[in-house]
């Protein structure tokens, strides 16, 4: 849900010193002619005297500090915005957002420093402000001031870029924790952290952080602050102990692609998400796979329980039939629901196998229960849990397994997630 401009504002003048103001929004332009001026205030002082009505626009634009009332502290704070920033410019670190880009702008005497935040990249340029006007490395743009943390540059072709204040000195780029991470906790739940600098999301909310040493604050769209102590473990891993006395271990999940396959933390993915090329072509189950299947069979027997591999390794052109076939009968989107599309179907990985007997009858027997309960000890998991047919993509399916090793299978079992849970990644057709 987009959150209304005003309501954010509110929110950011509710608290001062809030650092994530993503729309730009210009407050107290009650003339609409684009710019603060002595006209703006004038027509402020007229309708806090009781001389003039305003319309909604002008009462959502003329509520500086976004309480829901009018009064003579709008008045004064307008005032300020108006005439108190003339000719100087800005000082220490700004988050400085378009539509398009974020970068941090760290001003010092006649000279800024901007960094791109995706890239890291850092140029040094010239910048002078007069009048309501600033000019950075020669282009000149209207400087509107919304507070003494916030203002918006309107550039010459009339786009607006968002600054906020960040802090007194420069941003560490190197200290960031840019980077995809899963972070999970004491009971194993896990959330995905996606940084870009000191911007981010977590599970899809957006934030900043700010560090001091150690000491972290994370600031959210919605105006909550969240406190956490860092304790770094290695480059890949970090601990976070937040205010709440909750602790979460933070894994950088690294998503590579050789040869047109996909990896996941060095784990070969095929979901709806991650496709194989038809030119990955193993040919079979492969090795490891097959002998940790024959040592699991072994011991089901033991148990009383008769395993087979009804489906092993599939290969890209065999998928294409079969899926061709299935959308022949039952149309692409019912086929969709429980057959891959060529190239997504992971028993062309060779690591995947369905067991016994590929339909829901073979929930109800007694090896489907074992081999739910035992075969993460063989290195296998239950691919497509029950339940969990938004995040894999596939309806829960008891038969098929898919090879993961020992270590990850036991992991992944305890965790009680399915893979793509566990990876944070999803499964979803492009279209
Ligand atoms: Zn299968």
């Amino acid at each position: 849900m987009k959150i209304p401009a005003i309501i954010l504002a509110a929110a950011i003048g509710a608290s001062g010193t809030l650092a994530y103001t993503p729309d730009a929004v210009i407050r107290g332009d009650l003339n609409g002619d684009g710019s603060l001026t002595s006209e703006d205030v004038s027509i402020m002082s007229s309708y806090v005297a009781g001389r003039t009505a305003f319309t909604a626009e002008q009462f959502a634009a003329a509520d500086i500090d976004g309480n829901g009332r009018l009064n003579v502290y709008d008045l004064i704070r307008l005032r300020k915005n108006v005439f108190s920033h003339e000719g100087t410019l800005p000082s220490g670190t700004w988050v400085a957002r378009t539509s398009s880009l974020t970068r941090y702008y760290t001003f010092s005497g006649g000279k800024c420093t901007c960094t791109n935040e995706r890239t890291g990249a850092s140029s040094e340029l010239s910048c002078s402000a007069a009048g309501s006007t600033l000019t950075i490395d020669k282009e000149t743009s209207d400087i509107l001031w919304n507070s003494g943390e916030n203002f918006v540059l309107r550039h010459a072709d009339g786009s607006l870029e968002n600054f906020t204040y960040y802090s007194s000195s420069p941003i560490d780029y190197a200290k960031c924790l840019t980077g995809n991470w899963y972070a999970k906790d004491g009971t194993g739940s896990i959330r995905c952290f996606n940084i870009r600098g000191v911007s981010g999301s977590v599970n899809g909310k957006p934030f900043v952080y700010k560090m001091n040493g150690s000491d972290f604050t994370f600031i959210f769209q919605d105006g909550t602050v969240s406190a956490a102590k860092m304790t770094r473990i290695d480059s890949m891993h970090f601990d976070m102990k937040w205010d709440s006395g909750r602790t979460e271990r933070f894994t950088l999940r690294n998503i590579s692609v050789k040869d047109g396959i996909t990896y996941v933390n060095g784990i070969l993915i095929a979901n709806k998400s991650y496709s194989l090329p038809q030119s990955y072509d193993p040919g079979k189950i492969l090795p490891e796979a097959l002998s940790a299947f024959y040592t699991m069979q072994a011991d089901a027997y033991k148990a009383g329980c008769n395993l087979w591999i009804t489906s092993g390794y599939r290969s890209y052109s065999y998928q294409s039939s079969l899926y061709n076939q299935y959308a022949a009968r039952d149309g692409y989107a019912k086929a969709d629901t429980y057959s891959a599309r060529p190239g997504y179907s992971e028993h062309q990985t060779g690591l995947a196998m369905d067991i016994n007997v590929a339909g829901d009858s073979f929930g109800y027997s007694p090896e489907s229960k074992w081999l739910a309960a035992n075969c993460w000890k063989y290195g296998f998991i239950i691919r497509y849990p029950q339940g969990k047919q938004d995040i894999t993509g596939y309806k829960y399916e008891p038969w098929h397994v898919r090879y993961l090793g020992k270590d990850l299978a036991k992991e992944v079992y305890d965790s009680g997630l399915s893979l793509e849970e566990f990876l944070c990644i999803d499964s979803k057709y492009k279209n």
